[in-house]
């Protein structure tokens, strides 16, 4: 596979380069060379998750990895499935929330694991990550008590939820947690430092697993077959997707998804009050505002990451940006959404709740909608149960993490305490 640097094309390298080094010169993102479509689309959704899965990763990443390597890693990465729940006629919930930490965020995160260990030769490295909520819980179980791999997880304080925090920040070991006094854009922020510092970066052998990171995006480019592949044959063609997002890594892999033939008709990006890129697609003018913080919070980032992947993408295959649809509610639209799910029969959090009603506001009359469902219910307890009434139940791993101490130091949004930190 080769990648070039959006920022800088003449910057080439291959998927296990980009994989180990995150992002290019000048922070640039690494985006495929090569998109083409897969031959054999139908047979491929035929297939069960996993060796479909082998297949679509095989078609990206080409010879780099041999085949029963890449299904060992695909076998040991993807052991939860990714069920296509029907909750009425016409719409459909991809949950992708039956991994280990209940976010969509698993399947990006171990497989990422696997190639890390499967493509680093010698040496210590250090991934250094920053999470909006759920990243940091996936990336954290991935990694916990691999060799050689030392964590270093960067969250907003106070912005996440407590449940979602202790997910993390309780392992210990190799995993070491930092409670940032600023929001999540902060927290990217001084992760872009980090690259930044040539000392840093060697002492510590930095590795970055954001969803910059193109091997978690290659992952997920896996499920949209899924969903697909799992709608009723004569449905298939008609699929419009809708993704809560907040750094676009997730839509990112979907338009790669349907880049390389899976048949999506198109896609609606769904943000909460933070806000940029619907206001962008309706005035073209990117205008980020100051980060507020929601009952979405896996999605409050106003300067999305992964967004110059999307203007790539679309470039290349000649899309308009017009064709992505896209909305945002706030917190009171997102409370009444999730209302109104619940009161159909389906049990869900606010950031599915969000992809669902603006799904509802663009899906046409001969459309099938499926939203994405990126985290757990249970993950969201205090905001699910206070809006739906409801008192659910904690899925096994969470009620064992909710009991234990977190180990997090608190740090200040700058840049010299963090390296001062890591390299002591
Ligand atoms: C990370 C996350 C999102 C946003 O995904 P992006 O790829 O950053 O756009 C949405 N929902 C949940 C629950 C998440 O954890």
């Amino acid at each position: 596979m080769k990648l070039y640097n959006i920022k800088d094309n003449a910057e080439t390298i291959n998927f296990a380069g980009a994989v180990k080094q995150g992002l290019g010169r000048g922070q640039g993102l690494f985006f495929p060379e090569n998109l083409s479509p897969l031959a054999n689309v139908d047979a491929l959704l035929e297939l069960p998750l996993v060796p479909r899965s082998v297949a679509i990763l095989q078609h990206l990443i080409g010879d780099e990895i041999p085949k029963d390597t890449l299904t060992a890693m695909v076998e040991h990465a993807f052991t939860f499935p990714a069920p296509l729940v029907k909750v009425d006629e016409h719409t459909y919930a991809l949950e992708l929330f039956h991994g280990p930490t209940l976010a969509f965020k698993d399947f990006g995160g171990r497989f990422m694991a696997q190639c890390l260990a499967t493509l680093s030769s010698e040496g210590k490295i250090t991934i250094l990550t920053a999470t909006s909520g759920d990243t940091g819980a996936a990336v954290a179980h991935a990694f916990y008590g691999l060799p050689n791999i030392e964590v270093v997880i960067l969250y907003p304080e106070g912005k996440i939820s407590p449940l979602q925090e202790k997910l993390f920040t309780t392992l210990g070991g190799n995993i070491r947690t930092f409670a940032v006094q600023d929001d999540f854009d902060a927290c990217q922020a001084l992760v872009k430092n980090a690259f930044d510092d040539e000392e840093l970066k060697a002492a510590v052998g930095l590795n970055s697993a954001n969803s910059i990171n193109i091997s978690r995006l290659l992952a997920q480019v896996c499920y949209y077959f899924e969903a697909v592949a799992e709608l009723p044959a004569e449905q298939r063609s008609k699929a419009v997707i809708s993704v809560p997002s907040g750094n676009f890594g997730n839509l990112t892999a979907g338009l790669i998804a349907k880049a390389i033939g899976l048949p999506v008709k198109r896609f609606v990006a769904a943000t909460n009050a933070n806000d940029t890129v619907p206001r962008y697609l309706e005035s073209g003018n990117w205008d980020p505002h100051a980060t507020v913080a929601t009952l979405s919070n896996a999605m409050d980032v106003s300067r999305p990451n992964n967004w110059p992947r999307v203007e790539e993408l679309c470039r290349v295959k000649g899309w308009s940006l017009s064709d992505i649809a896209s909305g945002a509610l706030n917190d009171e639209q997102t409370q009444d959404a999730l209302k109104r799910l619940f009161a159909k029969g389906y049990l869900c959090e606010p950031h599915g709740a969000i992809a669902w009603d603006l799904l509802n506001k663009e899906r046409g009359k001969d459309e099938v909608g499926i939203f994405l469902c990126t985290a757990h219910p249970a993950k969201f307890k205090e905001s699910v149960d206070r809006i739906l009434e409801q008192d659910i139940e904690l899925p096994g791993p969470l009620a064992k993490h909710g009991a234990m101490e977190s180990l997090s130091e608190t740090i200040p949004a700058d840049f010299a305490v963090l390296k001062a930190k890591m390299m002591g």
